[in-house]
């Protein structure tokens, strides 16, 4: 049986080819202002529901529904497979839309010649859209992330719809630093709940550190793009954020490559995953 993702858009691949068009290659900086053109009504809102609604309490509950993680035993390639079967609206005829988007984002990472890990966070990065097919609405799946808990940045695309998140009126939540210390570092840090954070949950025992920053910090677009929220980090997160700004542009930019023969790479694949992964993973 599909399942689709609940929520305004047609495909939580949409809000993908947002960003994507939102940072496109050659694009003046000054264009930034002007994203509101290349988000369609689906997108917008999208974006006036999570950012109403990704409150620190609602990050709090959802990092102790998953934190025990007890969802599903899945190995990394069926949880490809689970992904896949989230229904896409917008494209019927790609059913294999979700595990293309993954194997184009490591090849590409492969054919630049980056270490393995480099390439098994490429393999990955997405499978935390499962939430999805786990009843999660798109607004808690997808979406660039912020902090919760603090003043919200400028930085962050739409950033008036944060007026109806009830956060805005708590004015311990609304200075610069809100409940975090200078410098404390993201890992003090609570961000809007979605599919990063998840799938950082699922592999962190399994990957080397800058591959658990790419994981967990990939939609964090505000700070990896924009420089926001240098106030929060400390100096290991700026040292790691070189490899998230590196990674960035193959997940953006990888769409277009040719279909991966997913049949012909299964041997690649196979082992990689065994090199860092075990058969199951708790999920
Ligand atoms: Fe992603
Ligand atoms: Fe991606």
């Amino acid at each position: 049986m599909r399942v689709a993702a609940e929520g305004p858009m047609e495909s939580v691949d949409q809000w993908d080819d947002f960003v994507s068009s939102r940072y496109e290659a050659g694009k003046e900086k000054e264009q930034f202002r002007n994203y509101r053109a290349d988000a369609n009504p689906g997108v917008t809102e999208f974006y006036r529901q999570n950012h109403a609604l990704q409150t620190l309490d609602f990050v709090l509950a959802k990092k102790a529904e998953y934190g025990s993680r007890t969802k599903a035993r899945m190995s990394i390639q069926e949880a490809m497979d689970f992904l896949n079967t989230l229904v896409d609206d917008s494209d019927p005829d790609t059913d294999l839309s979700q595990i293309e988007h993954l194997m184009q984002t490591s090849e590409a990472i492969r054919a630049g010649g980056h270490p393995r890990w480099m390439i098994a966070a490429g393999l990955v990065h997405d499978l935390g859209k499962v939430l999805c097919l786990w009843g999660e609405p798109q607004w808690a799946v997808v979406g660039d992330t912020f902090p919760v808990g603090c003043a919200y940045s400028d930085k962050i695309v739409f950033p008036e719809f944060f007026d109806a998140n009830p956060d805005s009126r708590n004015p311990l939540y609304q200075t610069k630093l809100g409940i975090y210390e200078p410098n404390c570092g993201l890992d003090r840090v609570h961000l809007s709940w979605g599919h990063d954070e998840f799938i950082y949950r699922v592999t962190r025992d399994y990957l080397p550190e800058p591959a658990q920053y790419v994981l967990r910090y990939h939609s964090f677009y505000a700070a990896h793009r924009e420089g926001a929220y240098d106030y929060l980090m400390n100096d290991r997160d700026r040292e790691m954020f070189q490899w998230v700004r590196t990674f960035n542009p193959y997940d953006l930019y990888s769409k277009g490559a040719a279909r991966p023969d997913a049949k012909a790479l299964r041997p690649y694949y196979e082992d990689l995953i065994a090199e860092f992964f075990p058969p199951k993973l708790d999920w």
